[in-house]
């Protein structure tokens, strides 16, 4: 299997478009196991942009990226959030100490604002911008931003990319933030491309699916990376579904298709507001 197709990001990165997940992750003791061996065939199939937050279980899945990544740190691309109330001046700092204690790594490869809250956007990037120079994060970015919200980031600011919940069901993004990433030069990162497998059970999925002998999770991850400057970070925590995942990287969806999934998920002929999970 050749390697993933890559994305470059604004800072001159190349990046799997088909990262993995972690949220729900390192929860249950006797799933942990499972986890970690799920993450590691990830990375051993290319996946090895990992992405996770100091919120996920309170930190427990950073420790379970940790335990994937150990010894093979330099293949990872390591994405960690902190949340908006530890984005002042201090509290990123603090935060990203935390992260870095529990992923077992001495740099967070992307760190992102996980969602905008009462700190001013300015503050944050600040602290963003002198971890870089710190070398504790190699760049930054941002998560659950609409147009507005980027409109509002401090003149020159880079973010590496926002991260948004974008699937065939949550198609509002297309109308005002993709284009307007695109405009910037910023991949946008889809979080929860299956829709936490809600999506799964639905007709015109599995009928496309059938069409191409592929599953509907794999129709689902190749509908999102029909573009080609969106990242997907489906999480899966057994080998049978990462296997699977990656093999949605082989699937071509064809204009027919598109049709029929246009017709069962239509697409924004509006702006609507950014949803999140
Ligand atoms: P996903 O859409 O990735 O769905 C995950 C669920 O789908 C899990 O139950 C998983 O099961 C299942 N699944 C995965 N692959 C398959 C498959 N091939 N067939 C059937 N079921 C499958 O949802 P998430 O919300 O987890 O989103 C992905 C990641 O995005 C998160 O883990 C997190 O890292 C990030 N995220 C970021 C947010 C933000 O605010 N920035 C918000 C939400 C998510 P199983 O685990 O059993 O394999």
């Amino acid at each position: 299997m050749a390697d993933p197709r890559t994305v470059i990001l604004p800072c001159g990165v190349a990046v799997t478009v088909l990262g993995q997940g972690t949220w729900g992750m390192g929860q249950d003791p006797g799933r942990r196991a499972a986890e970690v061996s799920a993450l590691r065939a990830g990375l051993d199939l290319g996946m090895t942009l990992v992405d996770t937050a100091e919120m996920y279980g309170d930190g427990a899945a950073e420790e379970v990226v940790a335990e994937a990544v150990a010894g093979r740190r330099d293949e990872v691309f390591l994405v960690s959030k902190v949340l908006p109330t530890h984005a002042d001046a201090g509290g990123v700092a603090e935060a990203c100490r935390g992260s870095l204690r529990r992923l077992r790594t001495d740099r967070i490869d992307l760190y992102l604002l996980h969602w905008r809250g009462a700190v001013p956007l300015e503050e944050t990037v600040e602290a963003f911008e002198s971890l870089v120079r710190e070398g504790a994060i190699r760049s930054w970015g941002v998560s659950n931003l609409d147009v507005d919200d980027l409109a509002d980031l401090p003149p020159g600011a880079e973010p590496q990319t926002d991260q948004v919940l974008y699937n065939l069901s949550r198609r509002g993004p297309e109308y005002g933030l993709l284009p307007r990433c695109r405009e910037l030069s910023i991949p946008v990162m889809a979080y929860s491309p299956v829709e936490q497998g809600r999506l799964l059970g639905h007709p015109a999925l599995r009928d496309v699916a059938a069409a191409h002998g592929a599953t509907p999770a794999q129709i689902a991850l190749a509908w999102v990376l029909r573009h080609e400057d969106v990242i997907a970070i489906p999480k899966a925590s057994s080998r049978a579904h990462v296997e699977e995942n990656r093999a949605a990287l082989e699937v071509d969806l064809t204009a027919e298709d598109l049709a029929t999934l246009d017709r069962a998920f239509p697409p924004p002929e509006s702006k609507r507001p950014l949803e999140m999970l």
